[in-house]
């Protein structure tokens, strides 16, 4: 039995926060049963970009600092690492509040800059994972709770892509971000090759809407517990309400048979699941209806059945960064604008998670338009 273990909390104030960590881990044995005295322990956080905390992009720095301190009570050694998808992590971290909370408590901020090659064990040969998140004597997993505008949303399983390191992200981008149901085995594989011990995720102040970087903050009021992350990403979607059909994470894990998808086997305590629900939490935009086509057709067809990124002229600042980072190289900057060759687009929108300005809106392709009245 996976058991899952929801704490009703508002608000960010240290103390509550403390409090709330403590009396969470108190039905999974606290935290001296996943930590030993002696250990280097991984703290992964989602540190996707550089943003404020109450932008609701990055796990709270607070949630960060009552780790940090039940690790240390347990006679372990906490350290704090990530790859994010855009900027330097010293910046991401200094600009999210962590850093601070870093200083204060002396807790190393680890790069991910050094990419460690391990063998697939399933349908993906070979991943090259952070060294340090690979070493680390335990892993605990710090996700927000957001929407994703390619995942539908991002929890305790999709937190652990930030392992891959740097620019190895925009090449599984490339890889599998046409296809969401491969992406979303990807991330499973992932997982699987170096399972968090503990997931808490932030979900006090989620984002809904235009995730994971440009929704809006919203209350949820929530911290969520447990060992396997897809049971938490179970429970956690059940929260939100959100259907099945859109959870590819979900979908793959069941096709994949994994532990801790299978509701039946999730037990969840310390708050009731039905008042934890949120009725009307936004999701992203839809943006696609492949109906199973075959891939070439789907290919030549796809500016109908697909929305995709435009940007926006009078937000758009020129700097590069989504032209940088677009998987395909579908993006460039010539003669003052930003252009973007659909034929070469695979819909991952990364340039839109990554901008720093807004400056990228979505468009429905015609046919999607049709169906979304019917879907
Ligand atoms: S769309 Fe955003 S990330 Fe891309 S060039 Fe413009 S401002 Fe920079
Ligand atoms: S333009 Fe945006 S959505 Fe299209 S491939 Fe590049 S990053 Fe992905």
């Amino acid at each position: 039995m996976n058991h899952i273990v929801l704490k009703k909390t508002e608000g960010y104030s240290r103390d509550t926060v403390d409090g709330a960590i403590r009396r969470l881990l108190e039905p999974l044995g606290g935290m001296g049963a996943f930590v030993k005295p002696g250990e280097r322990v991984l703290l992964k956080p989602n540190l996707l970009s550089a943003k404020p905390p109450e932008a609701a992009v990055t796990t709270n720095p607070e949630v960060l600092r009552a780790v940090i301190g039940m690790v240390r009570e347990v006679g372990a050694l906490p350290v704090v690492g990530d790859s994010p998808g855009v900027g330097r992590l010293r910046r991401v971290a200094e600009k999210s509040g962590i850093l601070q909370v870093l200083e204060e408590t002396g807790t190393e901020l680890v790069e991910f800059d050094e990419p460690l090659q391990v063998d697939g064990a399933g349908f993906f040969r070979r991943f090259e994972l952070a060294r340090p998140y690979l070493e680390a004597d335990r892993v605990i997993n710090l996700p927000k709770l957001k929407t994703h505008g390619m995942m539908t949303m991002t929890c305790a399983v999709k937190n652990l892509f930030g392992a891959v390191v740097g620019a190895g992200k925009i090449a599984w981008h490339l890889r599998a971000g046409e296809d969401r149901d491969l992406f979303a085995r990807m991330l499973l594989e992932i997982y699987l090759l170096r399972k968090p011990d503990l997931n808490i995720v932030d979900a006090i102040v989620a984002m809904e809407g235009d995730g994971p970087s440009s929704g809006d903050p919203r209350n949820v009021g929530l911290l969520i517990a447990g060992v396997n992350p897809v049971a938490v990403d179970v429970i956690a979607a059940e929260i939100l309400k959100i259907p099945k059909r859109l959870l590819y994470v979900e979908r793959a894990a069941e096709k994949m048979a994994l532990a801790g998808v299978d509701r039946s086997t999730i037990q969840v305590s310390g708050y009731p699941l039905d008042t934890a629900q949120v009725s009307d939490f936004k999701l992203p935009p839809l943006s696609d209806v492949q109906f199973g086509l075959p891939r070439f057709l789907a290919r030549h067809i796809r500016h109908y059945f697909t929305a995709y990124p435009y940007p926006i002229a009078e937000k758009c600042r020129l700097c590069g960064i989504c032209r940088d980072a677009c998987p395909p190289g579908a993006m460039e900057i010539r003669d003052g604008s930003l252009f973007i060759d659909y034929q070469k687009c695979i819909r991952c929108f990364c340039c839109r998670e990554l901008c720093p300005d807004h400056a990228l809106g979505v468009r429905e392709g015609r046919l999607l338009r049709i169906m979304k009245k019917y879907i």
